[in-house]
């Protein structure tokens, strides 16, 4: 293969997959180019969240289709999983490897590259791919096209935990460590748990063991991650519970900074709460370095209408919400910053309701906002309240404005909170352009985005001191000797 190209859609968890990978085929001498017109193998990992996220896929694929004839284009991940039969009769598409079968992609996206009846080479001092012979494999749900291309999709998901790829800091400074995939909840608006299968935890040694690889390669920040983090464990025959995962990682391995990607609500039990109080302080440019936890929390809200959120069948009413964000900010301190995705017109929402979700946001201290509108997706019930009472358009469309003006200005408020203040911060991989200007881009631990007036290497701890807030509402600051 000369190279390939990886385009990823969808959320961290979905990046994961994508880098793991992306790690395999790199570790099997395999070469990654960052344009796909100059890949010979595209793969587009993509996401099925809404009807959106689906046709950014599909003009991603006639684009790279246009530009590159000759490329053989792989689909993988949920939307892959979820309609396979629309994805196979697109031009250029070579195969379709939904998540059920997602850790086997590497294995055939090297088998595709070759020619008929010739084995995968591989560099002789590199790992070896387990043989190309091992497909195709198993049950169909869609046929594969006339044009030859092929479709590994099937319901059992018995091939879908990525885990063997190693974690190193690299095209990504904070790297995702997936640790939990699938969902077995079963909100009315999502359409996950038909794309990644019920909830399946990595072991707790293999979690340690790629914890320590990622130190011993000299990473600084690891991003724990998952369809549904917070139910790591309960489906491990020990049944452990993910805040005592999240202590063994702090107490036993050497990782500087720690950060928890989304949780939902009810799973910020006490017990994780309390690691935020016990690890969330220690710096990462201390002389004693310490693991600690990024002052960071990500809980989805969906809605702030109890009504709402009974319809979606969240598993908490506005008021736990509200109590869970207050002990985190009691355990954290005042920097933390608090993330959460927010949904605009689920079948039925009224003016009303909208309205307690507007109330709500402002009242609670949030750093910054995921704004989605409702998308109905097949299969789901809401598909079926959307085809009962559906939200118009416009009043949707009005409602994500009213979002994002809100957002924004959470968002301004909160970061202006911190000018003049000093954080702990790491570096990260600079944009060319800002690079040119002799600037760093750079994440604080409390997850405020900021840009260093030096030039510094990537996945360097430094404390920074926040200097202000520039016109487009980016933080500013300089490094602190
Ligand atoms: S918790 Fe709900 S929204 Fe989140 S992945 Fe599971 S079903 Fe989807």
């Amino acid at each position: 293969m000369a190279g390939f190209h990886i385009e990823h859609f969808g959320c961290r968890a979905a990046r994961a997959d994508g880098e793991a990978i992306a790690a395999s085929l790199l570790a099997w001498g395999q070469h990654c180019v960052p344009q796909s017109p100059d890949a010979d193998v595209v793969i587009v990992n993509t996401c099925s969240v809404t009807a959106e996220a689906d046709r950014a896929a599909r003009a991603f694929i006639r684009r790279a289709h246009r530009r590159n004839p000759e490329a053989k284009i792989v689909v993988t991940g949920c939307y892959a999983q979820r309609a396979p039969q629309e994805l196979v009769q697109m031009s250029g598409v070579s195969a379709v490897v939904g998540n059920s079968h997602k850790a086997l992609a590497p294995e055939i996206i090297l088998d595709l590259t070759q020619p008929p009846g010739e084995p995968a080479q591989p560099h002789a001092e590199l790992a070896q791919p387990p043989a190309a012979d091992i497909i195709p494999v198993s049950s169909l749900l869609a046929p594969s096209s006339e044009s030859g291309a092929r479709v590994w999709v099937d319901d059992r998901f018995a091939h879908s935990f990525l885990e063997e790829a190693q974690i190193v800091p690299g095209a990504q400074t904070r790297p995702n460590l997936k640790i939990q995939e699938g969902c077995t909840n079963r909100c009315a608006f999502c359409v996950i748990p038909q794309t990644r299968g019920s909830s399946r935890s990595l072991p707790r040694a293999a979690v340690l063991r790629h914890v320590e690889d990622f130190v011993a390669a000299g990473g600084n920040e690891l991003v724990l991650s998952g369809i549904n983090l917070g139910s790591w464990g309960r489906d491990l025959p020990e049944r452990s519970s993910f805040a005592s995962l999240v202590r063994e990682i702090l107490e036993r391995t050497r990782l500087p900074r720690l950060r928890l990607s989304s949780i939902e609500p009810m799973d910020w039990d006490d017990e994780l709460i309390g690691l935020m109080s016990e690890f969330a302080a220690a710096p990462l440019s201390s002389s004693r370095p310490r693991s600690h936890l990024a002052r960071h929390a990500h809980l989805p809200l969906q809605s702030g209408s109890d009504a709402i959120l009974r319809r979606m069948h969240r598993r908490y009413r506005p008021w736990h919400y509200a109590e869970k964000v207050a002990a985190l900010q009691r355990a954290a301190g005042p920097e933390l910053t608090l993330g959460a995705d927010v949904m605009a017109g689920f079948p039925g929402e009224t003016d009303a309701e909208f309205g307690e979700t507007l109330a709500f946001i402002r009242a609670l201290p949030f750093g910054y906002l995921h704004l989605f509108p409702f998308s109905p997706r097949p299969g789901t019930r809401g598909f079926t309240l959307h085809a009962e009472r559906p939200v118009p358009a416009a009043a949707v469309d009005e409602r994500m404005a009213e979002l994002r003006a809100l957002a924004a200005e959470k968002t301004r408020t909160h970061r202006s909170r911190f000018i003049v203040q000093e954080l702990e911060a790491i570096t990260l991989n600079t944009p060319m352009a800002l690079a040119a200007q002799g600037k760093t881009s750079a994440l604080t631990d409390n997850f405020l985005p900021l840009e260093i007036h030096s030039r510094l290497d990537a996945n360097r701890p430094l404390r920074v001191r926040i200097t202000g807030l520039d016109p487009e509402g980016d933080l500013v600051g300089c490094a602190v000797a």
